[in-house]
């Protein structure tokens, strides 16, 4: 096992990780830009090291800080955590190059996942079933009518490089292909400095459901459920649950075996998630994240596995602690990304928290760094903390997630909490009859 990793993140993240590491008896490592030397992660850490000014280009992202954090503070392995380097491929190479374990995937992988189009001729060839599609990229209008002519109408544009939901267009007809590829392209290049994009059937009322797996370097590959995350708001998650309300046992077993035989093929290692739409019984995949995810905790919660412990533990070598046969599912959770936003205008809402009150008792797990009188910086992701609840059904775990966001209090911000407050009371959420266009329906119905 390690003796001391550096966790190259900030926020709940970070301190999930130093949380799994002091479990395994690992000294921790934090870093942080000059914005975040208050931050609960720098403070539970072993060590700290600054590695620049707040702009996340200039810390968090500034590869060559972040070695020498870990060569001066003798870090044998990095956790990225999401988002910031997590997923980049280059500084994977560049931790292996130091002799420093990077936990996570192989360069490769990460490298093979991250362009949609690559990714889906791979996880195509290993078994997975793919959205309906142009065959690779789409390079100009009579290349795009062409495909989306095959494919039939609507279509969406998307990015080969694309993430957070960003250069993705949908063209209903073909009248609007030519602003749909125009745009996309615009938005791909100004967010990823890459404008490949590819075409793929739009679907109209999927949910969106994915598959956590997890590899060792032993040939063992384990596929943990499900989680649905088809509550969405610009094509961003806001309450995750696990497992789907749409899926019965048979269907369940059914892809996780395939998205297990797939990730066996691919020869991967580590932890990560295989996203697909669901629509009428059918999955199509759209992409493969080659890291922990914001939502990890409520697999972790309905299988009983510590992902982060075991995600640490199979970097190091050690083979995974279960096999697949002692993968069970117990019960029903539910998070909710609790963001410092307006809870109707989403307007960002940095500043300092006056007094804060987590909620807690039987069921309620609730992952965050703050605390009253931390100042949320302006310069990072809205994202505060996660609500995680669970209990042994879908109905009681909605009721428990009633009570416990009910405890919770924050002054001086505004947050999300009230937005949740309210879907938990609505008949269709209860029901879990909704789809990934539901909740921004929902909201427009509350203006
Ligand atoms: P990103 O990497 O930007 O998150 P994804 O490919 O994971 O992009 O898609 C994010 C979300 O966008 C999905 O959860 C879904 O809501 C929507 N989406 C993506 N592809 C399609 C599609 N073919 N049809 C309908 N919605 C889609």
């Amino acid at each position: 096992m390690f003796n001391k990793v550096l966790i190259a993140n900030r926020g709940e993240i970070a301190l999930r990780i130093h949380r799994a590491c002091k479990e395994l008896g690992i000294a921790t490592v934090a870093v942080h830009s000059t914005a975040d030397e208050n931050a609960m992660h720098v403070r539970l850490a072993d060590e700290s090291v600054c590695v620049g000014p707040p702009a996340p280009k200039d810390s968090y992202l500034n590869i060559p800080a972040i070695i020498s954090a870990a060569e001066i503070t003798g870090a044998d392995a990095i956790h990225p955590g999401y988002g910031f380097l997590s997923e980049n491929a280059r500084f994977a190479e560049i931790v292996n190059a130091h002799d420093i374990v990077f936990i996570g995937p192989t360069a490769e992988h990460i490298r093979v996942m991250g362009d949609k189009i690559a990714a889906k001729e791979a996880v195509g060839r290993a078994g997975i079933p793919l959205v309906p599609g142009s065959d690779g990229a789409v390079t100009n209008l009579a290349e795009a009518k062409q495909a989306a002519d095959a494919i039939g109408y609507p279509v969406l544009v998307k990015a080969a490089a694309g993430g957070g939901g960003r250069g993705m267009k949908v063209a209903m007809t073909a009248e609007h292909l030519s602003e749909a590829l125009s745009t996309a392209k615009a938005e791909a290049m100004a967010a990823f400095g890459d404008d490949s994009v590819y075409l793929e059937k739009y679907l109209i009322t999927p949910r969106h459901i994915e598959i956590q797996v997890i590899a060792d370097s032993h040939g063992n590959v384990a596929q943990l459920g499900e989680r649905d995350c088809s509550l969405q708001r610009r094509h961003q998650k806001v309450l995750e649950e696990a497992l789907s309300p749409a899926l019965t046992p048979d269907q369940r077993e059914e892809i996780g075996e395939t998205v297990r035989t797939a990730v066996e093929a691919l020869g991967y290692l580590g932890a990560g998630t295989v996203e697909f739409l669901y629509e009428n019984g059918e999955f199509y995949f759209i992409e493969m994240n080659t890291r922990l995810q914001v939502e990890h905790p409520i697999t972790e919660q309905v299988t009983r596995i510590d992902l982060v412990r075991e995600q640490i533990s199979v970097a190091a070598g050690n083979p995974l602690s279960f096999r697949q046969e002692d993968v069970s599912y117990r019960g029903h959770a539910i998070e909710c990304r609790i963001n410092a936003e307006h809870p109707r205008t989403f307007a960002p809402s940095p500043g300092e928290i006056r007094f804060f009150h987590a909620p807690g008792g039987p069921g309620v797990r609730f992952d965050s760094a703050v605390y009253t009188g931390y100042r949320i910086p302006p310069y990072y992701d809205s994202m505060i903390g996660k609500l995680i609840v669970f209990a042994d059904d879908r109905d009681a775990c909605i009721a428990r997630l009633r009570r416990a966001l009910s405890e919770m209090a924050f002054i001086g911000i505004e947050t999300t909490l009230p937005l949740f407050m309210d879907l938990v009371d609505d008949p269709e959420f209860q029901k879990g009859d909704y789809n990934i266009h539901w909740l921004e329906n929902w909201l427009a119905g509350k203006d």
